[in-house]
């Protein structure tokens, strides 16, 4: 498969994203209600997704990320019809994390870009969810650091530039927000810096 991210990048990205996005541990927050896992470590109900080239980068430097085997039909359904760069990976879980070892995914969560109909960044906004798959979810604007958000904007404005497919997978996702936003007569934060 052909390589879009370079490793200068990758490193790139690594870097932008590793600013602390909030400044506690969040996952004293939600894994006491998870059995002690914080749930976006719970390989089996969120699957990790690599970059290709992040999957080669991360393996280069150790076995920390494994191949995600497809333990059940909708593992395995969601892997066949989602993109061929997607790695679905696990990691060893919270007791083995280590931080220069996140993927992009666990940098970025619980936001995600929410993009205009022309491929406009507006902004991070939550991923779609509420507290209790996500106890940062709903939280104020103030909780988070503007760095970050920052660093955030410009790892996806940079990554879109390499794959213009994620561009259009946002593209459909923020309207699919705004419809349903509207539909729910609520009103969603994006976080953005200016
Ligand atoms: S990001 Fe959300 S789900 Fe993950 S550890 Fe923090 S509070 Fe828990
Ligand atoms: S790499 Fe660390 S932060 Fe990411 S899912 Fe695994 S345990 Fe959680």
């Amino acid at each position: 498969m052909k390589t879009r991210i370079t490793e200068k990048q990758l490193r790139r990205f690594h870097r932008l994203l590793s600013v602390k996005m909030i400044d506690f541990n969040c996952g004293e927050l939600c894994a006491p209600k998870n059995g002690g896992v914080p749930i976006c470590c719970e390989n089996d109900y969120v699957v990790p997704i690599l970059f290709h080239e992040e999957f080669k980068w991360h393996r280069n430097n150790g076995k920390f990320w494994k191949r995600m085997p497809p333990k059940n039909r909708t593992i395995r359904k969601f892997i066949d019809e989602s993109e061929s760069y997607y790695v679905y990976s696990q990691c060893p879980g919270p007791e083995g994390c280590k931080r220069s070892k996140r993927s992009f995914t666990c940098m970025t969560f619980p936001f995600e870009p929410h993009v205009s109909r022309n491929g406009d960044i507006l902004g991070l906004v939550y991923v779609n969810g509420d507290k209790s798959t996500c106890s940062l979810i709903g939280r104020p604007r103030k909780t988070y650091n503007p760095v970050y958000i920052a660093n955030a904007i410009k790892f996806w404005k940079e990554l879109f530039a390499l794959y213009p497919e994620e561009q259009e997978l946002y593209i459909q996702e923020s309207r699919k927000r705004e419809n349903r936003k509207k539909r729910q007569r609520k009103r969603f934060s994006i976080f953005k810096t200016v």
